[in-house]
């Protein structure tokens, strides 16, 4: 039997950031410019290479454009999400974007500009960029900060939390036999999504070519659950319309040089299903194959050399894989149509509005715990400026606040209970189940019966009381799960956290008895959109066991929503 002797290790700072990403790297800095708080950042990769922007991007999709205004991006977000959003959260991202945009070409980012020197568009609110190397950057302008501590490769399992008020948090390395247990004044969550909850586009060795970070396993929103923080909107999925198999973004080539999606027929179709919003352009790609149009493309076919040629440069910025799967074909863009298809459901603050409940400030509902990036609700279409803006507004409202406080540490019993927990799982006996078996019996249940791929993405109530079923059985199997080194621990903590999204996400699913979003939130049930009871959101705490729904109603861009309520 393998036991591992784990020592602990017990850090104080004032500001703890979990999650090393975008939000979290761009928070730490500017805590570091601002003031002389001492800032622990710790991540399960090294931030060098992390998160969503390992691979690097091509675009900054969320920017105030020429002709644009921060209230028509309010609008816009609000137009594409049916009218569901925090548009107070939305309006302080809209009115930071620019002024981080400049802050990350200053750190080193190449952002394209034309003859004038102005930066490229490649949409109303999207501008271009040499983004292979944005993360690099990001850790770079906080490495050599003297106030800001890095830990690299420590998984963060839970808070330390004691009666709503939030102490820091509790972690294991995953190269050496070390807990961390880091007490801070302030904590922020910036752990990113949660990915691998369905069963994926790809099987077997390829089943992380995903669209989200694979690595994202929703730590933050589960911690957050556990610790009986108000979420909201976990219903309103993200589902991604890709290039087929190697789930490359199309947005590259649709905006990029204005392509259209046609059917099997050549049929330009999206028109017949309503107004070209995102999810629209999924749900009617799902309804074409569905009544035998497909499959479907991105009409490609024709274009110029040049525009190829920009193609297979765009995609090796960000998605690699689709540019090498066209030369090893001997093929391109210009003589074949792109097929697309839909990923995954995902749970994705930074693209629709799943998240913590958050106030303007990016407080949660427990005390000295803050929220950002794609972790925080309620405002989606923020992508990496907008997570660098809830970043910075974390950050200054920190530095205004933190004041004298005290570091308030976790009695012993409680301290003692987590760290037990930790190493319970190295003691089990071992499992009949393997940690593979549990994750892919998840990812079966969701897709069946909570509404993956294989289902259209549809889903009714009975099958989402089979699906609640199925992630409480595993749950229990989870718990048993047997670690024989720090990987297989780090593989055990990521299965549990993404059964609790799994958890309230069908809550959520189930609370909305209405479609909204199609695709995103099909509900078979009730099948059309329901303005007159469902123009709000549904939030939940989980208590003693359970996902207790809150219904909330909608706030505006000048309404001040301060957890008063
Ligand atoms: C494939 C893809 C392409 C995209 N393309 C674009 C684009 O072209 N333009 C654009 O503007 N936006 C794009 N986006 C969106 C944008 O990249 C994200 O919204 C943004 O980067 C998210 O930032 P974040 O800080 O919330 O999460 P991340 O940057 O993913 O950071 C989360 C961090 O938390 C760490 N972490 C997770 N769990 C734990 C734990 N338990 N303990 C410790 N650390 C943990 C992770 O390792 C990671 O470093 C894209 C997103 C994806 C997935």
């Amino acid at each position: 039997m393998v036991i591992l002797d784990l020592n602990i290790k017990t850090i104080d700072t004032d500001v703890l950031i979990i999650g090393g990403g975008t939000a979290g790297c761009f928070s730490a800095l500017t805590i570091a410019e601002n003031s002389n708080l001492q800032v622990v950042i710790v991540d399960k990769a090294n931030i060098k290479r992390s998160g969503c922007l390992a691979a690097g991007v091509n675009a900054l999709n969320a920017y105030i454009g020429k002709g644009e205004t921060p209230e028509s991006f309010v609008e816009y977000v609000k137009k594409d999400s049916e009218g569901v959003i925090r548009e107070d959260l939305v309006y302080t991202i809209a009115k930071r974007l620019n002024k981080v945009t400049k802050k990350l070409e200053d750190l080193g980012l190449p952002i394209l500009k034309d003859e004038n020197g102005e930066y490229i568009q490649r949409g109303k609110r999207s501008i271009k960029i040499n983004g292979e190397n944005i993360k690099p950057i990001l850790a770079e302008a906080i490495v050599d900060k003297d106030t800001i501590n890095i830990l690299n490769n420590v998984n963060i399992i839970d808070y330390l939390v004691e009666s709503g008020e939030v102490k820091g948090a509790i972690g294991f390395s995953i190269n050496e036999n070390t807990i961390y247990e880091i007490y801070a004044k302030k904590t922020i969550c910036a752990t990113g999504g949660a990915a691998g909850l369905y069963k994926p586009n790809n099987p077997t060795f390829s089943k992380h070519k995903m669209w989200y970070s694979p690595f994202n396993t929703g730590a933050g929103y589960a911690m957050g659950i556990r610790g009986g923080a108000e979420m909201t909107s976990y219903e309103m999925r993200f589902i991604a319309l890709r290039c087929k198999d190697t789930i490359a973004p199309t947005g590259t080539i649709a905006q990029g040089i204005k392509i259209v999606q046609v059917n099997s027929q050549g049929e330009e179709y999206v028109k017949k299903y309503g107004k070209p919003t995102t999810h629209i352009r999924l749900y009617a790609t799902v309804m074409e194959n569905l009544k035998g149009n497909g499959p479907c493309f991105l009409k490609t076919e024709g274009i110029s050399s040049e525009e190829e040629r920009e193609l297979f440069k765009a995609y090796l910025n960000m998605a690699p894989a689709q540019t090498l799967k066209w030369l090893e074909r001997n093929t391109g863009p210009l003589s074949k149509n792109v097929e697309i298809e839909g990923t995954e459901p995902y749970i994705v603050g930074g693209h629709t509005a799943s998240g913590y409940w958050v106030d303007r400030d990016r407080k949660t509902t427990l005390q000295n715990l803050y929220a950002i990036g794609d972790v925080a609700g309620g405002s989606p279409k923020k992508y990496v400026t907008g997570c660098l803006a809830e970043g910075e507004i974390a950050a200054m409202s920190i530095i205004a606040t933190i004041g004298d406080s005290e570091f308030d540490k976790l009695s012993e019993i409680e301290k003692n209970e987590k760290i037990d927990y930790i190493s319970k799982f190295f003691h089990n006996d071992k499992s009949l189940y393997s940690i593979k078996d549990v994750e892919e019996a998840m990812q079966k249940a969701m897709d069946e019966y909570a509404g993956g791929i294989s289902m259209a993405y549809r889903y009714n109530k009975t099958k989402l009381r089979i699906a609640a079923e199925r992630i409480e059985e595993l749950l229990s199997i989870a718990d048993n799960l047997k670690a024989n080194n720090l990987r297989q621990l780090l593989s055990i903590f990521e299965v549990i956290d993404r059964l609790y999204v799994c958890k309230v996400l069908i809550r959520h699913l189930e609370a909305r008895e209405e479609t909204r979003w199609r695709c995103y939130q099909e509900n078979t049930d009730y099948p059309q959109k329901d303005n007159e009871n469902w123009n709000k959101y549904v939030n939940s705490v989980y208590k003693d066991g359970k996902v207790q729904i809150i219904f909330r109603g909608l706030v505006g861009r000048d309404k001040i929503y301060e957890h008063t309520n």
